[in-house]
C-alpha cells in the first residue's frame, strides 16, 4: 500500500487508544506505521530506525525480533491454533507455562488463571476476591482500595482502581466500591521538611484513617504496583511495603501486587515482590508474560486464597468466570519460548545491572541542570522528573507540556524513543532487558540534548 492511501484508511477507520481523537481526524497528529523490530529498534515505513527506550509499552522485555519466539508461535499455530481451556481442557503450552510460572513466582504462590491483557487480569483478581469474600460469608467485605497515580488498567472496575483522573473524568468513574488512598511519591510530597520514613508514617496513618471510616469489614482488598508506573515511575520510599503490609494484616485486607510492569525481571529480581519483600496474596502478570509477542495476561493466587476459591466451586458448582482466550495456546506458546529465553540470556540479572548504569549515567548527566528536580528508577525502570524551580521544588503549569516537548525533541533530534508519563512533566524510559551500555549512552547523551533544546 502507498503511504497516502494508509494515512487516509487510518484516519478514516481506526479508532486509537489513548489518542486524540479530533486531532487525529483532522491530520493534526503523526500517522506513523511501524513496519519491523529488531533488538531495541524498531523501523518506520519510511526506513526510520527508532531507539525504543520504552519497550513498545514497557512489555517487549527480550527485544524485538526474537526468532526463537516467533517459531514457537508459528509451530503451535500449526498445530493447534486454538482450543479453550474450560471444564479442565489445555494445552501442552498452557500447561507448561502455569508449571514455569509457579517455578519462578514466589512461594506462597499457588494456581495461575489465564486472561488476554492486564486490565481484564485485574477484573478477574476483584471477582475472586469478592467470590472469595461470599464464600467465606462476609459479602459486605467489598471495598478495594488503590493508591492515587497507580494504574491498574482501562476496564470500568480497572479504570476505577486505576488512580489517574483522566481515566475517571467523563466516563462516570471510580465505581463506588473502589477508594483512593496516598501515592508513596516522596518527590511530591506536600511536607518538604518530612523525612522519608515520616513520609512512610504518614502514608499509613492515612491508610489506617480510611480503613477506620470505611469499616475494615467492608474492605477486602489493597493494590498497588510496586514501583509505580505509568502514574510517574515513582520507587516507594525504603519500609513502605512493609508498613503497609503490618495495616493490612492487621485488617484481614488481601493484597494484589499488580506486577504486569515489574513481573518477570524488569526490577533485576523475578518480581518485583521479590524485591520488595512483598507477601502478596494475588499477583497480576501480563506484559513480560510473553514479552508482549502475543496477548497473554493471569492472575496468579497464593495458596490461601486457592482453598477459600476450590472449597466454594464444591459448594455451588463451577466457578462463572471465563474468557473464551483463556490460556490461548498461541500466547501460552510464547510465553514458554519467552520465559526460557529470559534464563537463556540471562535477561533478569542484564535489567538490573545495565538499568543501574542507566540511572547513573541519567544521573552523572542531568542532575546538575536547573529543570531537573528528580532522577530516579530501579532496575529497567528511569524516570526525570522537571520543574521550573528546582530550590523551591515548583512544578512547570500543565500548558507548558515541558515532559511532552522532550520526548519530541528527543525523537526529532536523535530517534529516541521515551515516553512523557500521562500526568505531571516526566520522562520516563523502560527498555528491553536486552540493553547494551553503549545504548543506554545513546539513550543519555540523546536526552541531555533534547533537554538542552528546550530548557536550555
Ligand atoms: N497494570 C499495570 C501495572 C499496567 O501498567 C497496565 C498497562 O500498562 C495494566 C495493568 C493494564 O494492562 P493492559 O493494558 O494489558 O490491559
Amino acid at each position: 500500500l502507498k503511504n497516502d492511501q494508509l494515512d487516509s484508511w487510518d484516519r478514516e477507520n481506526f479508532f486509537h487508544p489513548s489518542t486524540h481523537l479530533a486531532q487525529h481526524a483532522r491530520g493534526e497528529s503523526p500517522s506513523r506505521v511501524i513496519k519491523t523490530a529488531s533488538g531495541v529498534h524498531i523501523e518506520d515505513r519510511d526506513g526510520n530506525k527508532l531507539l525504543d527506550a520504552f519497550a513498545g509499552l514497557y512489555c517487549v522485555n527480550v527485544g524485538y525480533g526474537r526468532p526463537e519466539i516467533a517459531e514457537a508461535i508459528a509451530d503451535q499455530a500449526k498445530e493447534l491454533a486454538y482450543y479453550h481451556s474450560y471444564v479442565g481442557h489445555g494445552t501442552e503450552a498452557s500447561i507448561t507455562l502455569s508449571k514455569m510460572i509457579l517455578d519462578r513466582a514466589p512461594s506462597n504462590m499457588s494456581k495461575v488463571y489465564f486472561g488476554l491483557g492486564g486490565s481484564d487480569a485485574n477484573e478477574t483478581n476483584v471477582k475472586l476476591i469478592w467470590y472469595f469474600n461470599n464464600i467465606l460469608g462476609r459479602p459486605e467485605k467489598k471495598k478495594i482500595i488503590s493508591r492515587w497515580r497507580g494504574y491498574h488498567g482501562s476496564g470500568l472496575v480497572t479504570g476505577s482502581l486505576t488512580g489517574l483522573e483522566l481515566f475517571h473524568n467523563k466516563f462516570d468513574l471510580p465505581v463506588e466500591q473502589v477508594i483512593h488512598t496516598e501515592a508513596p511519591y516522596y518527590y511530591r510530597r506536600d511536607d518538604l521538611d518530612q523525612s522519608e520514613e515520616q513520609f512512610v508514617a504518614h502514608c499509613v496513618a492515612e491508610l489506617e484513617a480510611q480503613i477506620a471510616r470505611e469499616g475494615a469489614d467492608t474492605i477486602a482488598a489493597f493494590i498497588g504496583e510496586p514501583v509505580l508506573g505509568t502514574g510517574g515511575i515513582v520507587p516507594p520510599p525504603a519500609g513502605y511495603w512493609a508498613a503497609i503490609q503490618t495495616v493490612l494484616m492487621k485488617h484481614d485486607i488481601l493484597l494484589i501486587a499488580d506486577e504486569v510492569v515489574t513481573g518477570f525481571g524488569r526490577l533485576g529480581t523475578m518480581f518485583g515482590s521479590d524485591h520488595y519483600g512483598i507477601e502478596a496474596d494475588i499477583i497480576t502478570i501480563a506484559k513480560g508474560l510473553t514479552s508482549a509477542y502475543a496477548p497473554l495476561s493471569g492472575s496468579i493466587v497464593s495458596s490461601k486464597v486457592w482453598k477459600v476459591l476450590e472449597q466454594g466451586t464444591d459448594e455451588s458448582g463451577p466457578i462463572g468466570h471465563g474468557w473464551t482466550y483463556s490460556a490461548h495456546p498461541i500466547g501460552a506458546a510464547a510465553g514458554v519460548a519467552n520465559l526460557k529465553l529470559i534464563d537463556e540470556l540471562n535477561l533478569v540479572e542484564n535489567a538490573g545491572t545495565v538499568g543501574a548504569y542507566l540511572k547513573k549515567t541519567m544521573q552523572d548527566g542531568l542532575s546538575d541542570h536547573a529543570n531537573v528536580g528528580d532522577i530516579r528508577g530501579e532496575g529497567m525502570l528511569c524516570a526525570v522528573e522537571f520543574v521550573k524551580d528546582k530550590d523551591n521544588r515548583i512544578f512547570f503549569d500543565a500548558q507548558d507540556k515541558v515532559g511532552p516537548q522532550v520526548s519530541a525533541k528527543l525523537l526529532e533530534q536523535s530517534n529516541v524513543i521515551a515516553r512523557a508519563m500521562p500526568q505531571g512533566d516526566i520522562l520516563g524510559f523502560a527498555p528491553p532487558f536486552c540493553l547494551t551500555r553503549a545504548e543506554a549512552d545513546t539513550v543519555v547523551s540523546a536526552t541531555l540534548g533534547a533537554v538542552k533544546a528546550v530548557l536550555g
